[in-house]
């Protein structure tokens, strides 16, 4: 077989990998959560509760925050709106995880500060490309 007009992709430069703070208490949901992005060649750091969140923000400045809006200390649009007042974090998207998909929800979530909303279950294909988006959104505000 000769060269296919498809290319491969030997040209990626191995840049530093987007680093992904996923805030979850759910065992289950967080280890799930983490082995999508890991596979996806995504660095994952994680909070289960909103005291680590706040405390892992502040030391790895992630990428990305991934936060589950119910959390056992504090809630997630707490916890979302304090890394917002902090004008050192404030630049951080987030995008709010819950298994209420209601408009209201969705509402809440935007007063907040999440730029986007992915209802529980999740599903891989729709996770995956809203975490690809956000994060290539939020790189391209980085470069001016
Ligand atoms: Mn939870």
């Amino acid at each position: 077989m000769g060269c296919s007009s498809q290319q491969v992709t030997a040209n990626q430069t191995d840049t530093r990998k987007p680093l992904i703070l996923v805030v979850e208490d759910n065992d289950r949901n967080a280890r799930l959560v983490k082995e999508i992005l890991v596979a996806n060649h995504y660095e994952v750091v994680e909070a289960s509760d909103g005291k680590e969140a706040l405390e892992a923000v502040r030391l790895v400045r992630p990428d990305l925050i991934l936060m589950d809006l119910q959390l056992p200390d504090m809630d997630g649009l707490s916890v979302t709106q304090r890394i917002k007042a902090d004008p050192e974090t404030a630049e951080i998207p987030i995008i709010a995880l819950t298994a209420h998909a209601m408009d209201e929800h969705r509402s809440h979530a935007r007063e907040a500060g999440c730029c986007c909303f992915i209802s529980k279950p999740i599903s891989y294909q729709n996770f995956l490309e809203k975490v690809k988006n956000v994060i290539a959104a939020s790189l391209r505000c980085d470069s001016h």
